[in-house]
């Protein structure tokens, strides 16, 4: 049995969405709510007067969570088998995708919370295993990929190993002695993140973050460590999508210093193409930094899985319904 006692699901990536509650904000300027879940698996847009193009949509997915739904049963439905995995070998990718606000941010600090609880719990009750954890972060932002735990790296480059794929060049690998250890360098990564948000006022709706936990676990009395398993945990949060999505409905293309963000479009096909089941055909992960450092956690034997995060709002409704077309092109 796989950690956390379920069963292995046969579809690799799995999608869920979850639309947050109205702000403050929206709820002072009488937003109306745009959507309903008439149950776990579906959302409805409302058909209200004011949408032009009303009356078109209904999207069913693995599991859709309403905005009083807490992060823990987001965790548990939409990331907790994927997360686990990575305890036995196989790698794993959990992305939070959605326009700036959505929610992306709040729902990702949360899962990687429960993620390292569960880690820690399945370790200390694992005692025939010697578990080992490396943690590393980066952040890309125009095609730039910087480590988060050493800011005066600068720019760091991409390598081809021929045993472990892409490598991020003198990215820094800490060995994790303890939760606490672990929490207080994903403090870190956040505050270095902000840094970095005052400098530049919209950087996080245009950069990613990618938290990697590097599991790695051998039997105890086994001295040739023949059952060793060694995987990576990818906790991304991407840049906000509003521009991609734009850029793939009117079929923009990518140029040089162009605003649209290159690896999110570059994953967006990634993943559409691993979708739809065709996975003997060419899967353009070398097109930017962003799939190709994930490349080995996405598709193939790797478990992803993808919270699409929407705004309920009436006047995000054009920028909620490209986020259900993705998640609907990702199922
Ligand atoms: P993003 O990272 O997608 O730009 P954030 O995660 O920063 O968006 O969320 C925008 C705001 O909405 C933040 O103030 C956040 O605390 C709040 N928020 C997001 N999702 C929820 C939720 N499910 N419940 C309550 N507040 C939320
Ligand atoms: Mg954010």
């Amino acid at each position: 049995s796989t950690p956390g006692g379920s069963k292995v699901q046969e579809e690799n990536i799995l999608v869920t969405v979850r639309m947050r509650p109205l702000s403050s904000k929206e709820l002072a300027s009488y937003e109306l709510v745009a959507w309903d879940i008439p149950d776990e698996h579906t959302i409805v847009s409302k058909n209200l007067a004011h949408d032009r193009n009303a009356g078109s949509g209904s999207y069913m997915f693995d599991k859709v969570f309403g905005p009083t739904c807490s992060t823990s049963k987001v965790y548990e439905a939409g990331a907790r088998d994927v997360a686990l995995s990575a305890l036995s070998g196989i790698n794993a990718t959990i992305f939070a995708y959605g326009q700036t606000s959505s929610g992306k941010t709040f729902t990702m600090r949360g899962i990687t919370e429960y993620a390292v609880k569960e880690i820690y719990e399945h370790i200390n009750n694992t005692q025939q295993r010697e578990f080992s954890i490396k943690f590393s972060a980066m952040e890309i932002y125009n095609e730039t990929v910087i480590d988060l735990l050493n800011k005066d790296s600068g720019s760091l480059r991409l390598l081809d190993d021929h045993e472990r794929g892409t490598v991020v060049d003198k990215l820094t690998e800490e060995t994790i002695s303890n939760p606490q250890h672990l929490k207080h360098l994903i403090g870190v990564c956040e505050a270095q993140r902000q840094v970095g948000e005052t400098a530049l006022n919209d950087k996080s709706s245009r950069s990613h973050q990618i938290i990697r936990l590097t599991i790695e676990s051998s039997l105890r009395d086994d001295k040739e460590c023949i059952k060793s398993f060694l995987a990576s945990l990818n906790l991304v949060d991407l840049a906000g999508s509003e521009r991609a999505a734009q850029a793939n409905t009117v079929g923009m293309r990518l140029k040089e210093g162009s605003h649209i963000n290159k690896s999110l479009l570059t994953l967006t096909t990634v993943i559409r193409k691993l979708s739809s089941g065709n996975k003997s055909g060419h899967i353009p992960y070398r097109n930017s930094k962003l799939t190709r450092i994930l490349q080995t956690s996405l598709g193939g034997n790797a478990r992803t899985a993808i919270i699409c995060t929407m705004s309920p709002a009436l006047v995000h409704m054009e920028q909620s319904r490209n986020t259900l077309l993705f998640a609907t092109n990702a199922k």
